[in-house]
């Protein structure tokens, strides 16, 4: 067994315990295997061991390894998890199932047009700039829930879940709770949050998905 299916399986376990720690159904939460930078060979094993959502930050590296992929392997759900530039809405419509990354009102514009045009929509979710960090993408969080509202009622997107980055240097426990508190407030019911370092925390703040890489296909 190779070393990254190792730790897939691993997480998972890791994932389930946290779940049952927190109180939470088994199965309540989802891994994302986050696979950016890794080629198709890397991927491979972890879907031939059973995971079937990735996340990949780049849309054109994804489009260079995520067609012969899905390809091969019908039921893969894919996410963007990295920042949407408006020229690329088109792109990721076509090649992603989850769009994690909506945080401006073009970016909505623009996916509103392409899911017109291509007669097909990914599930989409606000991103929430929770540390208001100034470099990092995302949505100021107090104004996430109007965003979320003018989403749907203006472009006519149904936003599922709200997904956020803590700050690297922070707890990120304070982040997940804001983020939970949003949800809530916006009235979504999935929580996109927690990575390698910090997922069975966000497991405990109620997170619905997990985007783990580098605990799962080593450093990058
Ligand atoms: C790279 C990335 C991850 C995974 O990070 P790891 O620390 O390697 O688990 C999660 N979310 C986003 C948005 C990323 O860009």
């Amino acid at each position: 067994m190779g070393d990254a299916v190792q730790q897939f399986f691993t997480v998972k376990a890791r994932i389930a315990a946290a779940e049952h720690e927190a109180g939470r159904q088994a199965g309540a939460v989802t891994l994302v295997a986050v696979s950016k930078t890794f080629d198709a060979a890397d991927i491979r094993p972890v879907i031939e061991a059973g995971q079937r959502v990735f996340g990949e930050n780049r849309v054109q590296e994804a489009q260079g390894k995520w067609p012969a992929l899905k390809e091969a392997f019908a039921d893969i759900e894919l996410h963007l998890i990295g920042p949407l530039q408006s020229n690329k809405a088109k792109e990721a419509v076509t090649l992603f199932d989850v769009i994690e990354t909506v945080d401006r009102e073009k970016i909505a514009a623009e996916l509103a047009k392409e899911i017109a045009r291509q007669g097909h929509a990914p599930r989409l979710y606000v991103q929430v700039n929770t540390g208001s960090e100034p470099q990092k993408a995302g949505i100021e969080p107090r104004q996430a829930v109007a965003f979320v509202a003018r989403c749907r009622d203006v472009h006519g997107l149904a936003i599922e879940g709200l997904m956020c980055i803590p700050p690297a240097d922070e707890n990120p426990g304070p982040h997940f709770a804001l983020l939970e508190k949003l949800g809530r407030e916006a009235g979504v019911a999935k929580l996109s949050m927690g990575m390698s370092g910090d997922y069975e925390t966000a497991v405990a703040f109620g997170a619905t998905s997990v985007r783990v890489g580098s605990a799962i296909f080593g450093i990058r």
